[in-house]
């Protein structure tokens, strides 16, 4: 038996903190809890670690940070393949990670958490998975991830389509694409790096474009065995590397954040990459996005273009208006005859933060009360009125420039931070004031609205039906580092203090 498994009689799992996940938000806070000697769980739906790194095995996916800044500080990996690794590798770091730490007798796979209320009595959480199974703990992390539930687009005959149909996160490897007639629909991240994988074993590919992304060239190559072993052996280089690219993509925060226009230069070299790479001057204008770049995730890659340009590949841009048995029909009436439809429409970005029915303070349900005020966060991580419940990688800590691997490491620290400044005052609980959790966010959607996001001229899974931007932080990340660095006692309510102590002011209730 796990450590981490129930009895057989079905008897509440007690335990200090419960963690939900296990992509890089939930193995990252596992290892600072065992670190500090924090007894946890974690809870996983899926029978494997890995998250993002686990769901999506389409064919060229790879991460557009580079690794060596896109991986935990603490367990750096000299060697890796490419400059941008591609899945396989990187979740193979995640399960070398895992068992590094012992972190599997922990996990309890096929856990989906379903619900979890807070008893302001015990000053405990209860928590319940689909399968019936209850887990008691005082504190509960959510390292659900914002990109794991896949969003389908709602178009009329979509269960009608005869043959395999799937999205690119859920990919559908028994399926050969070899000589069939692939319908892609979407042209995002994942649709840039499955359409040159697979324009070569295809006999048609359709491509349903609503919105061009603005794409940077980048090239990947396997990286010399020798500077790999450098990166292994030469003191200090890897870590030069990592600041190197660190700052690198921090410069772009500059124009994303306060100065949209001086993206303007990056634009400019994106129309000559479009301008090089395809000749039909109609298809030139078809690729030719017309907003801010910035203002949807910029996109990487040297080898779309050339793609899209082959004879195989049609660009469609008329929207669709309805999936036939045999294929798609679009606005202009024309019917593409297709064997085989891939989703590349991305995810529910916001469902996926209330995905779990949380009840706080009162039985107060946490989703009516984001459904009425908006979804916010103190600093992404904690909410008031929800006691010792924390977010890694929630409301407006996403971002769309640098690595989130380090965001979600600063949250990391701030949980854990927290849980020690319980202990040190003798509270069972604690959770953010009102008024520190609107100064926040306050602060942070005025900053926002100076963004490429909010300003930049076109619509994004960024911001939400009001315009709200409730993904992205707004600002640097060092400055989010900072905003994470030792937590601040008075700008939380603490609950169930046995004794007060001298060093920390208090506002809490005893
Ligand atoms: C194709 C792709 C490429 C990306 N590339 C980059 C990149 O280059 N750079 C970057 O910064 N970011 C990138 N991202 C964003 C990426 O999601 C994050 O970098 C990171 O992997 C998030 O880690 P996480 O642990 O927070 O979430 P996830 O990796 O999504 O893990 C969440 C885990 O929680 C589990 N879970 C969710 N809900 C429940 C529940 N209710 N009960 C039990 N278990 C649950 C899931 O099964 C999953 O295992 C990319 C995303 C995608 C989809």
């Amino acid at each position: 038996m796990t450590h981490a498994e129930p009895t057989a009689t079905r008897e509440p799992v007690h335990t200090r903190a419960l963690i939900i996940g296990t992509g890089f938000s939930g193995l990252g806070m596992a290892i600072a809890l065992q670190k500090r000697g924090v007894d946890f769980v974690i809870l996983e739906k899926a029978g494997d670690i890995g998250g993002t790194w686990r769901d999506n095995s389409y064919p060229g996916c790879a991460c557009d940070i580079p690794s060596h800044l896109y991986s935990f500080s603490f367990e750096p990996k000299p060697d890796w393949r490419n400059p941008f690794s591609y899945q396989p590798e990187i979740w193979d770091y995640l399960k070398g990670v895992t068992d590094k730490y012992g972190l599997r007798r922990y996990i309890v796979f096929n856990s989906l958490v379903d619900r979890g209320h807070w008893d302001d009595e015990e000053n405990r959480w209860h928590v319940f998975t689909a399968d019936g199974r209850e887990y008691v703990a005082q504190f509960l992390i959510s390292g659900a991830g914002a990109l794991h539930i896949p969003s389908f687009p709602d178009i009329e005959g979509r269960d009608e389509f005869a043959g395999p149909a799937f999205h690119s996160a859920e990919w559908d490897h028994s399926v050969d694409l070899t000589g069939k007639r692939v319908a892609i629909i979407g042209t995002g991240a994942s649709a840039i790096q499955i359409v040159p994988e697979i324009v070569g074993q295809v006999a048609e590919l359709q491509l349903y474009q609503r919105t061009p992304p603005w794409v940077v060239p980048r090239s990947n190559p396997d990286l010399p065995l020798a500077l790999r072993r450098a990166m292994a052996n030469v003191p200090g280089l890897r870590a030069l590397t990592r600041l190197g690219i660190y700052w690198a993509q921090e410069a772009l925060a500059f124009g994303m954040t306060k100065r949209p226009n001086a993206l303007k230069f990056i634009e400019a070299y994106c129309k000559y990459n479009i301008r090089r790479s395809v000749k039909d001057r109609e298809l030139r204008r078809k690729l030719t996005p017309h907003y801010r770049i910035g203002c949807k995730r910029i996109l990487n890659s040297s080898t779309y273009y050339g793609a899209v340009a082959d004879p195989k590949t049609q660009l469609i841009t008329e929207g669709i208006s309805r999936i036939t048995t045999d294929g798609i029909v679009t606005a202009d009436g024309r019917e593409h005859k297709a064997d085989v439809i891939v989703y590349a429409t991305g995810f529910h970005v916001t469902d996926s933060y209330t995905y779990v029915q949380i009840k706080g303070r009162h039985g107060e349900d946490l989703v009516d009360r984001w459904n009425r005020e908006g979804i916010g966060a103190h600093r992404g991580i904690t909410v008031a009125d929800v006691p010792n419940l924390f977010f890694l990688l929630g409301p407006n800590t996403g971002l769309g420039h640098n690595s989130v691997v380090f965001m979600i490491e600063s949250q990391i620290h701030y949980v854990a931070d927290a849980i020690k400044t319980c202990d040190k005052m003798g509270a069972q609980a604690l959770a953010p004031t009102r008024e520190a959790q609107d100064a926040f966010n306050a602060e942070l959607q005025e900053k926002l609205s100076h963004s490429v996001w909010n300003s930049g001229g076109c619509s994004s899974w960024y911001l939400d039906e009001h315009g709200k931007n409730t993904v992205l932080w707004g600002g640097y990340t060092w400055q989010y580092w900072r905003a994470t660095r030792g937590g601040k006692p008075e700008e939380y309510r603490f609950f169930g203090v046995r004794r007060r102590h001298k060093d920390l002011s208090l506002t809490g209730e005893a």
